[in-house]
């Protein structure tokens, strides 16, 4: 048997979402090898970052840190401080202290918090709460009740992580997709990477193709964890402000250079609406967005817009 140059793929369960990788390989079972240490390498981070599993480092800093600076590994510490310089460059848009109402929902038994748990909830909401020491790599939560969670980077993570596998493996053309997070590395040989994004509220429908390539795109929908409710649609994006899920918008789409940032900015292009989203993604010179609003309307970012075609008269 001749081993030939080919393209690989796999797709599993985890972090309760699908994780997929799809890679091309001179070497069909070194191929294999760097796609299982993605999966491992997605295994490990949500043992690390999970708030259902009360092993994780996540979990323990959720118990302890409102009584006491909690030493975090060198890799959290990381990942929670890019958060919180999201959050400041958002205004508090994307904040993972968001869980202090986000725990009260389960999308599954179709459960969400009534008003007042959610009015004394929101007051536990805020970045600024959680407090980073850099001398001694701890986290401080300002007041008890406060909970984080990096459900709105982890995924973003996992593919960025992914990818630096794969390429540290001489791998050059792939893509790692984890729920709506995809990071790709090179081309499809020789032409872009078609990258779709779905129709809001037409299951299994893609709604506008992206060509791409080495480049990260994420996407963040009302369509992914919900149930509906007397004609309200309660979904897994809250806004910090309220404490309620975002309104407004079906879809955000943030495309750029680093899957961690694209995650993040998917989250808060969502919550902050096309306006202030579009407008915050103008001031980013290597991010752009395309976001469906509850009307199914269609906007795009100012580098996006295709140029005035000049006039013939
Ligand atoms: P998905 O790919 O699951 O749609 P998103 O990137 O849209 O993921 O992130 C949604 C997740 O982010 C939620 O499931 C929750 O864990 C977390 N989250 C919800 N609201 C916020 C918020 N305002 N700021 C930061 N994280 C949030
Ligand atoms: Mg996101």
């Amino acid at each position: 048997m001749t081993a030939q140059a080919e393209w690989l793929g796999d797709a599993r369960p985890l972090m309760g979402t699908e994780v997929s990788v799809y890679l091309w390989s001179d070497d069909p079972e070194a191929g294999r090898r760097a796609l299982e240490e993605v999966f491992d390498e997605a295994s490990r981070i949500d043992r690390l970052m999970s708030t259902y599993k009360d092993a994780s480092e996540i979990s323990k800093i959720n118990r302890e840190a409102a009584n006491q600076a909690t030493v975090a590994s060198s890799e959290m510490f990381t990942l929670l401080g890019r958060a919180l310089e999201i959050s400041e460059l958002t205004d508090g848009a994307f904040d993972i202290t968001y869980d202090s109402v986000g725990q009260h929902y389960d999308f599954r038994e179709r459960q969400r918090p009534d008003d007042d748990t959610v009015a004394t909830e929101v007051v536990n909401i805020d970045y600024r709460l959680v407090h980073l020491d850099e001398e001694t790599l701890t986290v401080g939560f300002g007041r008890p009740g406060v909970r984080i969670n990096l459900g709105g980077i982890a995924k973003g993570y996992v593919v960025e992580r992914g990818v630096e596998i794969l390429r540290s493996r001489g791998i050059e053309h792939a893509a790692v997709t984890a729920g709506g997070d995809t990071r790709l590395l090179g081309d499809r040989r020789g032409r872009p990477f078609m990258v779709g994004i779905r129709d809001p509220r037409k299951d299994g429908e893609v709604a506008i193709r992206v060509p791409l390539e080495d480049e990260a795109i994420s996407t963040s929908g009302d369509y992914e964890r919900f149930f509906d409710e007397d004609g309200v649609r309660y979904h897994h994006i809250i806004s910090p402000a309220t404490g309620e899920p975002a309104a407004g918008v079906h879809s955000a789409t943030v495309f750029g250079p680093d899957a961690v940032i694209t995650d993040a900015l998917s989250t808060s292009v969502f919550v902050m609406g096309v306006e202030r989203g579009l407008s915050l993604i103008g001031t980013l010179p290597d991010y752009e967005s395309i976001v469906i609003d509850a009307a199914g309307k269609v906007y795009y970012s100012d580098g996006l817009m295709q140029p005035e075609t000049p006039s013939t008269e």
